[in-house]
């Protein structure tokens, strides 16, 4: 019913808000209420043959039921003088997106695009909008808070040409009369409850509050208490207790143990952690660095792991260098039981390779390479010790 989305509000905007007394409501005392202010505009500008101070002054009696005096009637001509430049010209647009980019709403200086990042995502999950103000003079921005039916807060006002939030109330209050909504407004205290590093960051910790209810209207502290979702467990934060990062909320228990990824940083949650030598990783990473060993199980970087294509495993150094042994002849690793051992050498050799490349000496019978055998046979112990004993 307020401010709903994409509702754009057009008004003049009055240089001095015109607080002079007329005996209207109390709330709304701006002498533009009740669409006076439109009526009286045309008055002045339209019609040159009659006296437009004068028509003023009648509409006013008799729309507002009230005797002016011409002491103040002069005040307000004055006033409305002032206040007929087309360049004055407003316009309100009510949005639940925040599309724009710091500083375009003359809010350069507002936290929300920085340290407090995340208060834009708390705002709007709960029904808070933007109102985004473009005028000749410059853009400016406030925030509103829903509190409750027909009731907002507006607060955190940024603007480059002195527009405040009771301008912005003041300009609302008059849009919705038109409509047939009577509302009124008055400065409160505004804050969140429990909430010590003030995460909404309200400005003087004050706003604006426009409603319909006079019992909301008499309050002058407005605790709202959001609903926000912890960013790693998805639990309703707890105001009283919570953690926080420029980009996002903890509730008490995920705030103690935050876990980002070794490689990528992303930020985990605890059923997602992936360990790798001790370190949690996000799933892909640990997928392209880490595998496991097919023989003990260990979880085993990739790159310190060795796939032995004939077996089909992928195996941990230790598990490689205790149960499998290189064959040098046929440069591969063999299972320890399909290795032989060949004496004469004192190494180790493969079953194929034993019958293919090794032979007995034909004078000690210890087990060598053929290659290491003479002509004859025999090996170069046995022709040495030949050698030195004829
Ligand atoms: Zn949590
Ligand atoms: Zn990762
Ligand atoms: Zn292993
Ligand atoms: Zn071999
Ligand atoms: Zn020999």
């Amino acid at each position: 019913m307020l401010l709903e989305n994409g509702e754009t509000i057009t008004a003049l905007r009055e240089l001095t808000p015109t607080q002079i007394e007329l005996g209207v409501e109390k709330i709304c005392y701006s002498f533009s209420c009740f669409g006076l202010k439109e009526e009286m505009i045309s008055l002045l500008m339209g019609q040159e043959n009659i006296r437009p101070m004068k028509a003023i002054k009648r509409l006013i009696e008799t729309r507002l039921k009230i005797k002016i005096s011409n002491e103040k009637m002069g005040e307000l001509s004055k006033i409305y003088a002032e206040n007929l430049s087309p360049n004055l010209q407003l316009t309100l647009e009510i949005t639940a997106k925040i599309d724009w980019h710091a500083g375009e709403f003359s809010d350069w200086n507002s936290c929300y695009w920085g340290s407090r990042r995340m208060a834009r995502e708390i705002l709007l999950e709960n029904g808070g909008k933007a109102i985004k103000i473009f005028s000749q003079q410059g853009n400016s921005r406030c925030w509103a808070y829903p509190i409750g039916e027909s009731s907002w807060i507006l607060f955190n006002m940024y603007s480059s040409n002195h527009l405040r939030l009771e301008d912005v109330a003041r300009i609302l209050t008059q849009h919705y009369y038109k409509k047939g909504i009577r509302l009124g407004y008055t400065e409160v205290k505004f804050s969140v409850k429990n909430d010590a590093e003030n995460l909404l960051h309200i400005n003087n910790n004050s706003g604006i509050l426009i409603s319909n209810d006079p019992e909301l209207l008499a309050e002058n502290e407005i605790i709202i208490d959001p609903t926000f979702y912890c960013s790693e467990c998805g639990e309703k934060i707890d105001w009283s207790s919570y953690g926080y990062t420029q980009y996002e909320v903890f509730c008490e228990e995920c705030k103690e143990s935050p876990y980002y990824c070794e490689r990528c940083g992303t930020r985990l949650r605890e059923t997602e952690v992936h360990w790798g030598n001790d370190y949690p990783y996000c799933e892909e990473c640990f997928d392209d660095l880490f595998t496991s060993c097919d023989r003990c199980g260990e979880v085993v970087r990739r790159d310190e792991a060795t796939y032995i294509e004939e077996y089909d495993k992928i195996l941990c150094t230790f598990c490689l260098e205790n149960y499998y042994t290189w064959c040098g002849k046929c440069e591969r690793y063999i299972i320890n039981n399909d290795i032989i051992y060949i004496d004469g050498e004192g190494d180790y050799i493969c079953e194929e390779c034993y019958s293919k490349y090794t032979k007995d000496c034909s004078k000690c019978g210890a087990r060598f390479y053929e290659e290491n055998l003479d002509e004859e046979g025999i090996c170069w112990y046995c022709r040495k010790a030949g050698k030195r004993n004829g």
